[in-house]
């Protein structure tokens, strides 16, 4: 059952961004049982209930007031944006309230492997083929260069191939699908990661915002935990300082004596940044030892 009450978030029902979301809602303690035909998952122990959607609906149900919050692609966001705009729509605000961890890509045009590209002036007026026209547009347009373009939504790289297309504008991680399709990117046109967005801040009740308020602090908790190491070491009083500015803590580190040595002490930090290999290794030439990294769970200033 929907109730008016309660807080309504929607998230992406089945892709990229579906485990993503649900496993952040999950760390952030919201209790909730998704069951796989359903469109709303209400939480147990909190006054949120999910939606369950295409990405693509994500932010038009903001827009046009159906849920409060959503996580959502800036692509997909962006693109909504852009495509009410040049339609001569109203663009309904919005709040972008935190950037997300995850769904990291970028919108990317590519050409064939065997292309030769010098600058964009090499796709003039070619046809490109994306699920983006409206980003696309936009950067051809700043470029001042004219070109043609199609929609499909999924399997633009396909286009190229079947030759319906010169040039395919989608989106990348790492570029090894484009290199399997015998792709180059050539133009970084727009970089994306999740989003938590939210209606226009006036038009929610401040029970709802209390609730989002909540909401937001655990998430920046959790991903300020998944950025962060608690490290433990033994360290030669001398070289306290170095040492420290090396691990960038979030706080003043903790000293503590170590028995039977003279001139070592242990230390312990939360290190806010990812503490790798590299790291541990210049420790170890500064003379530390017994070097523990640890993962942290949940975070709270
Ligand atoms: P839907 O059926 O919900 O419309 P979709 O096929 O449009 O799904 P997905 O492929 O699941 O979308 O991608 C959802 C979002 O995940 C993208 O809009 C983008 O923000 C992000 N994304 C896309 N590709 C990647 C990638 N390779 N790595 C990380 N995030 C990505
Ligand atoms: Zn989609």
């Amino acid at each position: 059952m929907f109730i008016k009450s309660r807080l309504r978030l929607a998230i992406q029902k089945s892709g990229r961004l579906s485990d993503d979301s649900k496993n952040l809602l999950m760390r952030c303690g919201i209790k909730i049982n998704f069951q796989k035909s359903s469109l709303i998952a209400c939480a147990e122990n909190i006054l949120i209930d999910v939606l369950l959607v295409r990405d693509d609906d994500i932010p038009g149900l903001i827009m046009d007031g159906v849920v409060e919050l959503g996580i959502v692609g800036a692509n997909v966001l962006e693109e909504k944006r852009l495509s009410r705009y040049m339609k001569g729509e109203q663009v309904i605000k919005y709040e972008i309230l935190q950037n997300l961890d995850f769904g990291i890509c970028h919108l990317s045009l590519a050409v064939p492997i065997e292309m030769k590209y010098k600058n964009i002036l090499s796709v003039k007026d070619l046809k490109i083929a994306t699920s983006y026209p409206y980003l696309l547009k936009k950067y051809f347009d700043k470029n001042n260069v004219s070109f043609n373009s199609f929609v499909l939504n999924g399997s633009v790289e396909v286009a190229l191939n079947a030759g319906l297309s010169d040039a395919i504008c989608d989106l990348v991680s790492t570029g090894a699908t484009l290199e399997a399709n015998g792709l180059k990117e050539v133009e970084r046109i727009y970089d994306s990661n999740a989003l938590l967005i939210s209606q226009n801040n006036s038009k929610i009740s401040t029970e709802k915002k209390y609730i989002i308020q909540k909401l937001l602090t655990r998430i920046q908790g959790v991903i300020k935990a998944r950025e962060s190491k608690y490290i433990m070491l033994h360290v030669p009083e001398s070289k306290l300082k170095s040492i420290v500015t090396l691990l960038n803590g979030a706080e003043q580190p903790t000293i503590l004596k170590l028995t039977g040595h003279t001139n070592k002490v242990a230390l312990h930090m939360v290190s806010s940044e990812n503490v790798f290999w590299e790291t541990m290794e210049k420790l170890k030439e500064l003379g530390a030892s017994s070097i523990l990294v640890l993962p942290i769970e949940k975070m709270m200033e």
